[in-house]
């Protein structure tokens, strides 16, 4: 089964067992701090669903987690952003949906074992399902959950998709694997703003209300905290020395559109893994660092052939013009007034509100002190 999934393009694939999740204790802590934010698929009745994996299929006795890179080999977010007007689109939307790439492969596995063990139950979730993914992806041995949050595979590193085959079949499980975080701190200390917070068991933990990813993809309306760190001065810092003295004075976005790389770019364990990228997840023309200007001019029509197929969909026109605005404020640079003022006078109050916000920031590119040594 292995193999198959590998000819599927699965680097990853292991064995957990179908029953109760003790991870679902500090789910609901999680969401009780209120870090789950305005994500309601996370907080409402699906929550407890996430407790038993058959609560998904009652028939399923194993769990079969895989693994597909998309550590394609294109620099990281220090390598482009410098304060000339790019922006960020994280590296998981370069290429197609991962949603739909590896639900067809996951069921090309099936298919397969089908065909050579006969029938059995199944049902794949990719990221579709109330399923704790990677404490699934943990029990299954392919990586550790890292204080990013992210999982981490020894050899891979934490750039791939999880996918999950829930099945009848009784398959031997995995060893789960060790955490090889150890007294690192990278990621916590290259957070622009701080969204990995202490849990109240020792370990680390994302809040999501503060995260750039959550901001720029899952939060609607406006955004609540704009200003953010010019990457010039930040970025190229926080991914080659990564210690950071002092307390970040304000939060925001930065110059990120769409997500956001940093606490993975900054890990050590991706840095030794190397690139592997699946070809679908390749990227598209003009997603490595996109100039803000011509994003800004990106019609409707544009904006769904540009993304067709692509994660940055989820941000819809409207979302994506947002981020976009809020980008260009944080830049700061002169050249992008004709197309904030024209965003400004957009009929979606959303946008407007953005843009006019932006206007305000022309010529005061946010300068913060980090105290980043080294
Ligand atoms: S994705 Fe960005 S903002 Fe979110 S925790 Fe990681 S570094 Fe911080
Ligand atoms: S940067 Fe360090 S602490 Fe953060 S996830 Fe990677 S190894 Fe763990």
């Amino acid at each position: 089964m292995r193999q198959w999934a590998a000819r599927e393009g699965f680097g990853l694939c292991g064995i957990a067992a179908a029953e109760a999740l003790s991870d679902i204790t500090w789910f609901h802590e999680w969401v009780a701090l209120g870090y789950a934010g305005e994500m309601g698929y996370l907080t409402d009745h699906r929550a407890e669903l996430r407790r038993d994996p058959r609560a998904l299929l009652s028939s399923a006795k194993s769990i079969v987690c895989v693994g597909m890179f998309y550590n394609s080999a294109q620099p990281h977010t220090a390598e482009v952003l410098g304060g000339d007007g790019r922006g960020w689109i994280s590296r998981y939307a370069w290429g197609d949906d991962y949603h739909t790439v590896i639900r067809e492969r996951l069921e090309r596995v099936a298919a397969q074992m089908r065909t050579e063990w006969g029938d059995f139950d199944y049902r794949i979730c990719v990221d579709t399902a109330p399923l704790l993914e990677r404490s699934l992806g943990r029990l299954a041995g392919l990586g550790w959950i890292g204080k990013n949050t992210c999982l981490i595979n020894q050899q891979k590193g934490s750039w791939f998709f999880l996918g999950e085959m829930l099945t009848s079949l009784p398959l031997a499980p995995d060893v789960p694997a060790a955490d090889r975080c150890g007294t690192c701190r990278r990621c916590i200390d290259a957070c622009p703003t701080d969204a990995i917070v202490p849990r109240p068991d020792g370990g680390w933990t994302i809040d999501s209300r503060r995260c750039i990813s959550y901001l720029t993809i899952e939060k609607r309306g406006p955004v609540p905290e704009k200003r953010g760190p010019v990457p010039d001065f930040v970025m190229q810092k926080t991914a080659l020395v990564t210690r950071k003295t002092g307390p970040v004075p304000d939060i925001g976005v930065g110059t990120h559109v769409f997500g956001c790389d940093i606490c993975q770019d900054v890990c050590p364990w991706n840095r030794r893994a190397g690139t592997d990228c699946d070809e679908a997840f390749e990227a598209r023309e003009g997603m490595v660092g996109p100039d803000l200007e011509m994003l800004a001019k990106v019609t409707e029509e544009e904006f769904r052939t540009m993304f067709r197929n692509s994660p940055v969909v989820r941000t819809k026109y409207r979302g994506f013009l947002r981020n976009v605005a809020v980008a260009m404020g944080n830049a700061g640079l002169e050249r992008f007034r004709p197309a904030l003022e024209r965003l400004a006078r957009w009929e979606d109050p959303v946008v407007a509100e953005a843009a006019k916000w932006a206007l305000g920031r022309i010529g005061e590119p946010v300068k913060l002190a980090l105290g980043v040594s080294g």
